[in-house]
């Protein structure tokens, strides 16, 4: 856990996790384990068609999680977690199906790793209900497979209309090197599945690789602050060319976008001098 300039808590989590229960390579009680001695506060366990029980295990938030996976005209991974009841689904529901029940239950539904999954922008914008996208997924990158990183996808879909949170997450099957290389640090008054979960549907959220940052609209700018210091910012939006783009320092500290009148939506990367990356989410104008 952090607390930010202005006081606030920021919880670090991972929102997708695989163990035993299915294609994991890790039972339950080693995962957790393991992410409560890295000094996680929360985690969702998501195995594949296997709805976990929640608990407090010995400090750490567990959060109730499932992910559905669909691969037949497309291939949809629905993660749904922080349930509060079992969703009422078999093999080959339809995604939409998933999302619904999800969302029934309480919990949160995201549309993983959808760069890897090859998704269609088209498909992401008539899904509804979806909560959360990830725009990063250690698991889908290298050495075990070579889609990451879903920006562009997501911004795609969003300028087509689509409008979700964005998350990070490692996906973690214990396979090669994906452990704690994606992230989240959620903003909530409380380490509590109610407040985890309220903050993550508003949006305080910052998905990462490593670093913290924040972020807002101050006199007309879309300002994006690195305490650490980071090697670049980047700025993503509906514009195909800014001369504000990319803001470089050494180190730089704080990142300004001037938000003109045809800006529609804009988000930024925050990349540090090891590689790592921050994520801001989405600020949308009319
Ligand atoms: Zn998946
Ligand atoms: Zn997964």
């Amino acid at each position: 856990m952090i607390t930010d300039k202005n006081g606030d808590k920021w919880y670090k989590g991972n929102l997708h996790t695989h163990t035993t229960d299915s294609d994991g390579q890790k039972t339950p009680e080693e995962v957790k384990r393991l992410y409560r001695d890295m000094g996680y506060d929360f985690l969702a366990l998501t195995d594949h068609w296997h709805v976990n029980e929640p608990e407090d295990f010995d400090g750490m938030l567990v959060l109730s999680g499932c992910e559905y996976d669909w691969m037949k005209d497309g291939c949809y991974h629905i993660v749904g977690y922080g349930l509060v009841d079992k969703p009422a689904l078999v093999r080959g529901d339809m995604p939409q199906k998933c999302i619904d029940e999800i969302k029934r239950c309480g919990g949160v539904a995201t549309l993983a790793h959808p760069a890897w999954s090859l998704q269609r922008t088209d498909d992401m914008v008539r899904l509804s209900g979806v909560d959360c996208t990830e725009i990063y997924n250690s698991v889908s990158g290298y050495p075990y497979s070579a889609r990451p990183y879903s920006g562009l996808l997501i911004d795609i879909a969003t300028a087509m209309g689509f409008r979700a949170v964005l998350t990070a997450a490692d996906d973690t099957h214990f396979y090669k090197d994906e452990v704690g290389r994606g992230f989240v640090y959620v903003r909530a008054p409380e380490l509590s599945r109610d407040a985890i979960i309220n903050a993550i549907i508003k949006g305080d959220v910052i998905a990462t690789n490593g670093p913290f940052i924040t972020w807002g609209t101050e006199d007309g700018y879309f300002v994006v602050r690195c305490g650490e210091g980071c090697k670049y910012v980047q700025f993503f939006s509906n514009l195909y060319y800014s001369p504000e783009t990319t803001k470089t320092g050494a180190p730089l500290y704080e990142a300004r976008f001037r938000l003109t009148p045809n800006v529609r939506f804009i988000r930024a990367e925050a990349v540090g001098f090891d590689g790592k990356t921050a994520y801001t989410q989405y600020c949308y104008f009319n």
